[in-house]
């Protein structure tokens, strides 16, 4: 981490498209990091999952986690550090529990799919769907109706809890972690409260990110961008990338980098 800028990134549906596939943008990726600049992955998926992408990226930058849960990194000696954010797991799962029988209506968890339930949600099977089941932070689950998503959000701060809804699923989280908050916890804990981030995102999850960043990009799917996003890509507070997931991702990056 040398650079003072950062590219701080949402996984799923922003440099990932819908079947998990970045390869779009592993050749800005390794570009990135022959600058030294880091890549900070920036996503609702648990640290096993980002771990293994780190991997195959050959990515040495911390990582939030879990919308914010957490912030992991290493010190480059395999020693590995973590910053606990969020809400533990064990204290969030009865609560959305709680929350269905105030909603009424039934909140069907992640981590309670069967094996074909979950591949329809999430496409992912075996190992890859329990690294996915397996949380420290949050309680995703199936988003409901969309009449009952207002009532559902008020229920949760009542709570103090939050719901926020990524590409796939909505994910129950404490009302004090987010994306932007943890992005504000890593600047502070490497000491680079100067950082000049760019961000990228895709989905409403993405917003305190978003706004906790110098240059923000919304990352659109096949069918154009979320409609969240319409006011602030009209304004120009928010760019457009020209593309798709991972394509549009370096590109967007691309023209940060040399602007
Ligand atoms: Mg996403």
């Amino acid at each position: 981490m040398t650079s003072n800028r950062w590219v701080v990134s949402d996984l799923d549906g922003t440099l990932m498209d819908h079947a998990y596939d970045w390869s779009p943008a592993a050749s800005t990726i390794r570009w990135l990091q022959q600058q030294a600049i880091p890549v900070i992955p920036c996503t609702s998926k648990t640290a096993e999952e980002v771990r293994l992408f780190r991997h195959q990226a050959e990515l040495r930058d911390p990582y939030i986690v879990e919308n914010g849960g957490a912030i992991h990194g290493d010190d480059g000696n395999g020693e590995e550090w973590t910053l606990a954010i969020g809400t533990p797991h064990a204290v969030l799962r009865p609560l959305l529990d709680q929350l269905a029988k105030d909603l009424g209506t039934a909140l069907q968890a992640l981590e309670d799919l069967s094996e074909a339930e979950g591949d329809a949600l999430t496409g992912l099977r075996g190992e890859a769907l329990a690294r996915a089941q397996r949380r420290a932070w949050t309680v995703p689950f199936i988003t409901p109706a969309a009449e009952q998503r207002g009532m559902l959000k008020q229920l949760a701060s009542e709570r103090g809890l939050q719901v926020v809804q990524g590409n796939r699923m909505s994910h129950l989280l404490g009302a004090g972690s987010h994306k932007g908050r943890a992005l504000e916890e890593l600047k502070r804990h490497q000491g680079k409260s100067d950082a000049l981030v760019l961000g990228l995102g895709d989905s409403p999850n993405d917003v305190p990110l978003l706004e906790a960043v110098d240059q923000a990009v919304v990352v659109p799917g096949a069918q154009g961008p979320h409609p969240v996003f319409a006011d602030a890509i009209a304004s120009g507070r928010y760019q457009l990338a020209p593309a798709p997931h991972g394509e549009g991702w370096a590109l967007a990056v691309r023209e940060w980098l040399q602007g």
